[in-house]
């Protein structure tokens, strides 16, 4: 039999460094954020029953086509999690955690979707939700969390969209309104969007289809109850106060479909593609009551990792943090010296690289000057016999410095004060 040779499958990466560095320093960056603004990280199990993802709605892709199910050996019908708030809405439902219930995470969904530049069937997202409060200031503090995020990576090609759908009776009297106004103007439109007129007229209005942009930009716009309206003025009061610029975006809907009121996007110009959105979000007040909960409202959004990354790299922005090693131990002994000095360093929180195989001094100080460490450690039979090692700067040309090899690490250490 011939040896088989696997290929990562579509619409997954293997990520390495210094890309998985990176995805870190963002991590650990939204992390700090949210836990300074009273949110705790909660991780939600990767695959759940999938009746936990069919409430999402049955008529958008994420659900109805995109879903990666299966049946496990105990013959139950599961799902990957195409997304977190589901899940989140499931342990609340669950767990009745004390309100109002502010959370973040951090993690993988899965999506069969048609992989792209920005667009992979595995991609991470960060993200908060808050569960229990119908303050429209909560969600000014979600948007402008985002918002700082963003700018705290140095993000500047990113701009926020707004919208709101209303409460449910207003998103019904749209729904009916636009369901109307699209059958009127049915014979222009692509064949694929006639038949998203019948499973969900408003997710009609994200069609980037050519064909159907005149009838989208002459559809109406969302037809707000009074209370919807006092509450994305709320919203834009707030964001205001906070300095945060929006765009308003009446044709706004997002691809899942339980979103009520606030629904918002961050779109980015530096994305060299199709997939432009780096994150989005929005108040779902019907969804942790649909899933078997108490009648709780909730808000929050999702921000793409990779996509932020994709961002960062058209503008120039974010690079890999610095991750060379601050000491290279070069040891030509035969002993163990050389993995001795490594492991002090290390305990000692000074990062520290060596070369292997009994490579020569010459490989080794190669190496050394290759990984953009600071110094070299270098140890030769000589300085193995008086227990002593050579320190050279890799960076700077002062002379070098012979110590004991107890002292190494102290030495170092005073260097970085
Ligand atoms: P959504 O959960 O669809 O509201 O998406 C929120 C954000 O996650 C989007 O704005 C993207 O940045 C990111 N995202 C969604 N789907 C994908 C995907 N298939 N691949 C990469 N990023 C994605």
């Amino acid at each position: 039999m011939s040896k088989a040779l696997f290929n990562a499958l579509p619409g997954t990466r293997d990520l390495q460094a210094p890309e998985t560095d990176r995805i870190r320093a963002l991590v650990a960056i939204f992390a700090e954020m949210a836990n300074g603004a009273g949110f705790g990280q909660v991780v939600p199990p990767v695959f759940e029953e999938v009746g936990v993802f069919a409430r999402l709605g049955e008529a958008s892709d994420v659900v109805s086509k995109e879903l990666y199910d299966f049946t496990d050996k105990g013959g139950r019908h599961i799902a990957l999690r195409p997304e977190h708030t589901a899940s989140v809405c499931r342990i609340f439902a669950q767990r009745r955690p004390l309100t109002p219930w502010k959370t973040w995470y951090y993690g993988s969904n899965f999506r069969y979707d048609k992989p792209q530049k920005g667009r992979y069937r595995q991609f991470d997202q960060v993200g908060v939700e808050v569960i229990g409060s119908n303050d429209p200031d909560i969600d000014t503090e979600v948007v402008a969390l985002g918002w700082r995020f963003f700018e705290r990576v140095g993000l500047r090609s990113v701009t926020l969209e707004l919208n709101s759908l209303g409460d449910p009776e207003d998103r019904a009297r749209y729904v009916a309104t636009l369901a109307q106004y699209f059958a009127d103007h049915r014979g222009d439109l692509s064949e694929q969007s006639q038949t998203t007129l019948q499973t969900n007229p408003l997710r009609l209005l994200d069609s980037k289809r050519p064909q159907d942009q005149a009838i989208i930009d002459g559809a109406p716009s969302p037809d707000l109850g009074d209370a919807a309206a006092a509450a994305l003025a709320r919203v834009t009061d707030g964001l205001d106060a906070l300095a945060v610029p929006y765009r308003l975006a009446p044709r706004l809907v997002r691809g899942l479909d339980y979103y009520t009121r606030t629904t918002f996007e961050y779109v980015s110009s530096a994305i060299d593609g199709a997939q432009t959105a780096v994150g989005g979000g929005g108040r779902y007040d019907g969804l942790v009551e649909a899933l078997g909960g108490p009648s709780e409202p909730g808000v929050g959004f999702a921000l793409g990792v990779d996509r932020t990354l994709l961002a960062a790299d058209g503008e120039e922005v974010f690079g890999p943090p610095d991750m060379q090693p601050t000491v290279w131990v070069v040891s030509t002994t035969d002993d163990l010296t050389g993995v001795r000095l490594a492991d002090a360093l290390r305990q000692n929180g000074i990062s520290a690289d060596r070369s292997y195989d009994g490579r020569s001094m010459k490989a080794q100080m190669k190496a050394a000057n290759r990984s953009g460490a600071r110094y070299a450690a270098i140890v030769g039979p000589d300085e193995a016999e008086s227990a002593t090692v050579v320190l050279r700067s890799l960076q700077t040309d002062d002379d070098q410095i012979t110590m004991s090899q107890e002292e190494l690490a102290r030495f170092v250490l005073a260097q970085n004060d």
